[in-house]
């Protein structure tokens, strides 16, 4: 794209953007260019397999406890306590490919592999039968953790955001559309470390299936095109090191390798 074409491009958006009154832009537009008083914050996209086009962010949502043996191990009684959900920041969603640096606050970094479920609409009190007409794609993600902060929030009782809503700690790979790549109810989910199995179980043990998932979810929030959903991780989840390769896979969706850096 020449100069030009940039420049035009931003001007069109800008001027699309703010008779629509909403923040459409795909690159930082300066705030003498937009009418806005700063920068325009950037939107947030993922890639989508086998196009160049994007699909916006709008929130995060995520599943907790979503599988019997994870809710085990976490310490809960899957008997008596359902899954429940939480939200990490939108530009919490990075390209998996770009390596993922340690960050910073925490001495105990963990993975979690998730299944990733992009929203093309939504509503409230959505019927679960009706769900899986909202899903755009699948994809494959990380809900990274920083697991001592964690522990500390649970110990204090307090919320546990600045253990789960960091900057980077959703590193997630493309997007497979449903319209090409059908709907993920059941195949592998697995996650590797240095070639190590540490994660290995299968979509059709999620507590809440993706259908139970968006219905639940649209009983307490206007779910809208836009919002990704991550979907809960298996049993088995663990620390890494700077230097460490994860990769995670589910079957029939993705592959994504995240270096820790
Ligand atoms: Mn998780």
């Amino acid at each position: 794209m020449t100069d030009n074409q940039t420049k035009s491009r931003r001007q069109f958006l800008a001027g699309s953007a703010a008779a629509a009154g909403a923040a459409l832009f795909t690159e930082p537009v300066a705030a003498q260019e937009s009418g806005y008083v700063i920068d325009v914050p950037e939107v947030i996209s993922m890639e989508i397999d086998g196009t160049s086009d994007r699909f916006p962010v709008r929130r995060v949502f995520a599943l907790g406890r979503n599988y019997r043996a994870h809710a085990i191990e976490s310490g809960d009684d899957p008997d008596v306590t359902p899954p429940f959900f939480f939200i990490k920041p939108r530009d919490a969603v990075v390209e998996a490919r770009n390596g993922h640096p340690y960050p910073q606050m925490t001495k105990e970094f963990r993975y979690e592999a998730e299944m990733i479920v992009a929203l093309k609409s939504g509503g409230k009190d959505i019927d679960p039968d009706d769900a899986l007409d909202h899903i755009y794609a699948y994809g494959v993600g990380l809900d990274m953790t920083r697991e001592d902060l964690q522990h500390v929030a649970q110990e204090l009782s307090r919320p546990w955001a600045i253990s789960k809503s960091f900057d980077n700690s959703a590193p997630c790979g493309p997007l497979y559309p449903v319209e090409t790549n059908g709907h993920a109810v059941d195949g592998r989910i697995w996650l590797s470390v240095n070639d190590e199995i540490k994660q290995d179980s299968d979509l059709s043990l999620q507590r809440w299936s993706v259908s139970e998932g968006i219905s639940i979810l649209s009983q307490y929030y206007e779910l809208t095109a836009g919002d990704i959903i991550m979907t809960g991780t298996p049993a088995g989840i663990g620390l890494v090191n700077k230097g460490d390769v994860i990769k995670t896979g589910i079957e029939g969706v993705g592959e994504i390798e995240v270096v820790i850096t």
